[in-house]
């Protein structure tokens, strides 16, 4: 086993990242909580690739870390990596971007998510992405979920992600299309 630091302080997002990697051999742990690391980036990649690499620095070990967030088509592409700073809560969040998209007509959006990889020494070893496509309804449906999940509709299964069990999320979102991706992908990569 070769241990992944999982570049969060959030228990959360350690236990989501081990039931997507839980037939790989890697063992995944939390980043020491000292370790801050800020999201300047400019874009997913860039953001989840600083973090995994700043983290494997920082540790010595390789690391992983994610970056995810809505692009809405009309707003050109906001809030994008200043989905989680839109506002100060899920609900403000959801209402700022109600009132951005007040009588606009064309309401599709993505949600986007970038894995990275990265070795001991801080190179990226590899990176994988996954999209979602959707609409932004304009008022909330559902109780699951998290984040803009109320408002973001997925016509081919005629829900929101909020009204979606976690299954069937998971084979559609952003996040499960990434770490399918990286699962493909990690087997090329040398423990
Ligand atoms: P981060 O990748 O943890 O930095 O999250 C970025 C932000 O994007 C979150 O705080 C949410 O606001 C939003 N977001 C990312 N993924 C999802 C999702 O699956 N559902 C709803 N909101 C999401």
């Amino acid at each position: 086993m070769t241990l992944l630091v999982v570049a969060t302080g959030n228990p959360g997002k350690l236990r989501e990242m081990q039931a997507y990697l839980a037939d790989s051999d890697w063992e995944l742990t939390l980043k020491p909580p000292e370790l801050e690391i800020e999201e300047t980036g400019d874009t997913f990649a860039a953001n989840a690739c600083l973090k995994a690499s700043q983290t494997a620095i920082a540790t010595n070990n390789w690391a992983i870390a994610d970056d995810s967030g809505l692009e809405v088509d009309a707003l050109n592409g906001a809030p994008g990596v200043y989905s989680a700073r839109y506002a100060n809560s899920d609900t403000e969040r959801i209402t700022r971007l109600l009132e951005e998209l007040a009588d606009q007509q064309i309401r599709t959006a993505q949600f986007v998510c970038v894995v990275a990889i990265a070795r001991p020494d801080g190179t990226i070893a590899l990176q994988s992405e996954g999209i979602c496509r959707g609409e932004i309804i304009d008022a909330p449906r559902g109780n699951g979920g998290f984040g803009y999940d109320p408002v973001f509709y997925v016509p081919e299964k005629k829900l929101t992600f909020a009204e979606m069990n976690p299954e069937m999320k998971r084979s559609i979102s952003h996040r499960g299309k990434a770490f399918a991706d990286l699962l493909q992908k990690i087997k090329e990569v040398r423990s």
